[in-house]
């Protein structure tokens, strides 16, 4: 089988694991920590928190940027549910905006004119489609001028760069960054997910959220005749200031995500290469058009998605991945947009307010693209495509 994503483990990933195993913690242990800090140090941030899931991550992320009833953030109609469902956790509503048909991200017009129509914007969530960076700094002065703040949802884009050379993740242009750690993406802990920020009262909050809302490190106490005996701290004591949750990583996860952390730069170079191949096998083709292809350079490289002219190929969608399917390749669609899903309707969203990603949806395909995708395996998929 030949997948469209899929995770590299090797001896050393085994072993790091194995190591967990045999050490004292399996969870709230060194493991952690050591990976936020591998993380904040790779991206250029100050602050990293791990927790159980990219979902977490964003949920979190709402949390901490304010996002409640009566309030609202807008993203892209182009992502994983999770993008959206972040601001309904908290109670907050959803609004879309439309993408660009070229980037595949939310595009920075269609931002500038949901924000015109709407107030109470609490938060921004644009996801770096497939591993290629937003226009960062049209939508954070967007964001600006709407009194919001800017969460990047990057589980596509670990390891990629904006235009200036720095990293997503380093929080230049946004209170909060988002990681997934799936298998599917760019480094597999099993499940987890990380925020990055550069904001340390956001940070103290994220650690407080991640578990059950109960103080960390020197917080101040809220109840002083409880938390003290003869002006000396309470060698039990803690406090639960506010409602948070259970979303800690376990060091088990930890350990491998570290594991997998040291070959990220190898795993990205790799599907840049195989997304480079792909580029070439189509560039003359009418049926196959690439999407993303300025900015290649920085991209993460989480999917390559192929826009398909299913008229000029003869065939419908369907018809076209089962016939994949019976040579044992495995595509996939990224994604039907948000609008169009029952849950979404259910709230009143029409999925033709936002042309450019219904278009974008009938016509894309994601095709196989992963480390340990093979030259051979790759030249197969190739001539299964185009060779009809
Ligand atoms: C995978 C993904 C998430 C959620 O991450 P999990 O770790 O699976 O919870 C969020 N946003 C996007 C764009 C994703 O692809």
């Amino acid at each position: 089988m030949i997948p469209y994503g899929k995770h590299h483990i090797d001896e050393d990933d085994i072993q790091a694991v194995v190591d967990i195993l045999r050490s004292s913690f399996l969870t709230q242990g060194p493991a952690v920590e050591a990976f936020e800090k591998a993380v904040a140090e790779y991206v250029g941030v100050k602050y990293a928190v791990a927790v159980s899931s990219g979902t977490a991550a964003l949920h979190l992320a709402a949390l901490a940027a304010g996002v409640g009833p009566g309030t609202s953030v807008v993203t892209s109609p182009i992502t994983f549910v999770a993008s959206a469902n972040a601001s309904r956790y908290c109670g907050g509503d959803v609004l879309f905006a439309d993408i660009d048909p070229e980037t595949v991200n939310m595009s920075p017009d269609a931002l500038r004119e949901v924000l015109l129509k709407n107030s109470n914007v609490k938060a921004i969530i644009p996801v770096h489609f497939a591993g290629l960076p937003c226009d960062m700094v049209t939508i954070k002065n967007l964001a600006d001028e709407a009194g919001a703040v800017v969460i990047e949802d990057a589980a596509h884009a670990l390891g990629a760069t904006y235009l200036n050379g720095r990293r997503v993740g380093c929080c230049e242009n946004s209170l909060m960054t988002i990681f997934s750690f799936h298998p599917v993406k760019a480094i597999a802990a099993g499940e987890g997910g990380m925020i990055t920020t550069n904001d340390e009262a956001v940070y103290r909050r994220l650690l407080r959220l991640r578990s059950h809302g109960i103080n960390k490190m020197n917080d101040q106490f809220m109840v002083f005749d409880q938390a003290k005996t003869k002006e000396k701290l309470n060698p039990w004591y803690y406090e639960m200031q506010e409602l948070g949750y259970h979303y800690r990583i376990t060091d088990i996860q930890c350990g491998l995500a570290l594991s997998q952390f040291k070959k990220l730069d190898k795993f990205i170079k790799r599907r840049r290469e195989i997304a480079k191949k792909y580029d070439e096998a189509i560039s003359n083709s009418s049926v196959f058009t690439p999407v993303q292809i300025s900015g290649r350079e920085n991209s993460g490289h989480h999917l390559y998605v192929l826009k398909i002219d299913f008229d000029k190929l003869g065939s419908d969608r369907a018809s076209f991945m089962m016939s994949l399917r019976d040579k044992d390749i495995i595509t996939q669609v990224h994604y039907m947009p948000i609008p169009m899903h029952p849950f979404y309707r259910g709230l009143g969203f029409v999925p033709d307010h936002y042309p450019n990603s219904v278009d974008y949806y009938q016509k894309c395909l994601s095709i196989p693209i992963y480390y340990s995708l093979s030259e051979h395996e790759q030249c197969f998929v190739v001539d299964a495509i185009t060779l009809r």
